[in-house]
């Protein structure tokens, strides 16, 4: 094959890539081409899409920096037990947090309730389409971030049988492939974060004559999705067995030789004394954490739900089901189902490239992941990616004060009505310990768009951090 003829592979490759990209701007073009019949309508849902927009642009440029000066704000039994022991005796301290708590509960009630206008006008103007694009985003997006990541790839709480195969089946809507190559492929890029062996990292270690623009954007489309037509599969080969998969694949660990990681990890990839001799060298480390994600993954093998639901019949009737029940029952299009399908595949596109490349970074991790507002709204919840990398156990990804996350409120509400226990959580003062370290090496705390005022108050937060604990709300 000459180089100037691409292979089959290679343009079916571009193709599918092609048709992620140029869908979404298609169905606007068409969805713009049937509201410019009335332009009224199209003028409405505009003007409410520009509100949402305003909404989170003064969250992330006003509200979340202001947040910021709490790290963690205490729960109501908390305060409770703490008015009770100080008796009245320190009245101020427990007025600033109950303000505190108040503000932030205030805060997120008043966000939710300013959102309301834009859905009930959208569905004054598109009806019941909207709603079928809502369900959809809102069933397929929880399958993936509840479902498929925190219970499926990482066993964050522990709830019944069948409310787990409940959310794996919805995650396996979304048109990411069966469960059990997602949460492989998952554990990979947990295991190997930032180096040439991760599955999807914005760094890219090849020697390249590209230019820097077309590098970056280059790692960029290989970080979004093109990641998932290179990676190859961790399947089990049909008649192989357990036993003989596992010591093949302990057999093929990443090679050191050419395993490459950012320097500023090295730390986390050559491990050394004081005196600067390595006692734990690449290769040892590379097989240390190559045979605890090889662990993992046959793990997900034994799973009996993930085999089930991994069956291409079985899984290929759950896509079925989700495409054609909107069309059959509702009298939606194909185009209105793939913009759903495309909505949640680009949200979960910008966890795996965006929190790698923007946003804040309060936990020290040896990756560059980070912790992005407008991730965070758009994939519910999981735009707090720095937070989980430093421990993919949580299963709250938005730890502090100022984040969202509503795949954690779902897991929490499971909770309350019994149907999830032993959530595993961060504890208050590993957050606060948190906080204090990166409020140390960024003063400003800044992650990306922090407001210049936020550095005049910096002052009274270092005296906040040397203050005892207790004046920290
Ligand atoms: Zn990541
Ligand atoms: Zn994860």
């Amino acid at each position: 094959m000459s180089e100037t003829h691409m292979s089959a592979n290679r343009r079916f490759e571009l193709g599918i890539v092609g048709f992620f990209i140029f869908m979404p701007p298609i169905g606007g073009l068409v969805a713009l081409y049937q509201a410019l019949q009335d332009t009224t309508k199209f003028g409405q849902s505009l003007g409410l899409l520009a509100w949402l927009c305003l909404l989170v642009g003064a969250h992330i440029k006003f509200v979340r920096p202001f947040f910021r000066r709490y790290p963690v704000v205490r729960s109501y039994k908390e305060i409770a037990e703490k008015i009770r022991s100080y008796n009245g005796r320190h009245a101020k301290l427990t007025t600033n947090v109950w303000r505190s708590r108040i503000l932030r509960s205030a805060y997120r009630i008043g966000f939710f309730a300013l959102t309301l206008p834009f859905f009930v006008g959208q569905y004054m103007i598109y009806g019941h389409h909207f709603v079928w694009f809502t369900m959809g985003w809102i069933v397929a997006g929880f399958g993936i971030t509840v479902g498929y990541h925190r219970i499926g790839t990482h066993p964050s709480f522990k709830c019944p049988e069948w409310v787990r195969a409940i959310l794996l089946v919805m995650g396996s809507m979304a048109v990411q492939g069966p469960v059990s190559e997602w949460t492989k492929k998952h554990s990979k890029h947990h295991a190997f974060g930032e180096t040439s062996a991760d599955v999807h990292s914005p760094y890219v270690f090849e020697d390249s004559k590209r230019g820097i623009f077309i590098e970056q954007f280059y790692a960029f489309m290989h970080s979004f999705m093109m990641w998932a037509f290179r990676e190859p599969s961790l399947r089990r080969p049909k008649g192989m067995s357990i036993e003989d998969w596992k010591s093949d694949l302990l057999a093929n660990s990443p090679n050191p030789a050419t395993f490459k990681f950012r320097e500023e990890d090295r730390g986390h990839w050559e491990v050394k004394d004081k005196s600067g001799k390595i006692v734990a060298s690449t290769e040892k480390l590379i097989k240390a954490r190559w045979s605890r994600f090889v662990d993992v993954i046959v793990g997900i093998e034994q799973d009996k739900t993930i085999a089930i639901l991994g069956q291409p019949l079985v899984y290929l009737g759950i896509l079925a089901v989700s495409v054609g029940a909107p069309m059959v029952l509702g009298g939606i299009s194909i185009w209105e189902v793939l913009a759903r399908v495309c909505y949640v595949n680009w949200a979960t596109f910008c966890v795996n490239s965006v929190s790698h490349i923007w946003g804040e970074q309060p936990f020290q991790v040896p990756d560059n992941s980070r912790n992005n507002a407008v991730v965070e709204i758009i994939a519910l919840g999981e735009g707090g990616h720095n937070t989980h990398h430093k421990s993919e156990l949580w299963a709250q990804h938005g730890v502090f004060a100022w984040q969202f996350d509503p795949s954690a409120i779902l897991i929490k509400t499971l909770a309350f009505f019994g149907l999830a226990r032993e959530l595993n959580l961060p504890s208050r003062a590993q957050i606060k310990a948190a906080w204090r370290g990166w409020r140390r090496r960024e003063p400003t705390m800044q992650g990306y768009l922090a407001p210049t005022w936020e550095r005049e108050i910096s002052s009274a937060l270092v005296e906040q951090i040397s203050a005892p604990e207790e004046a920290i709300v």
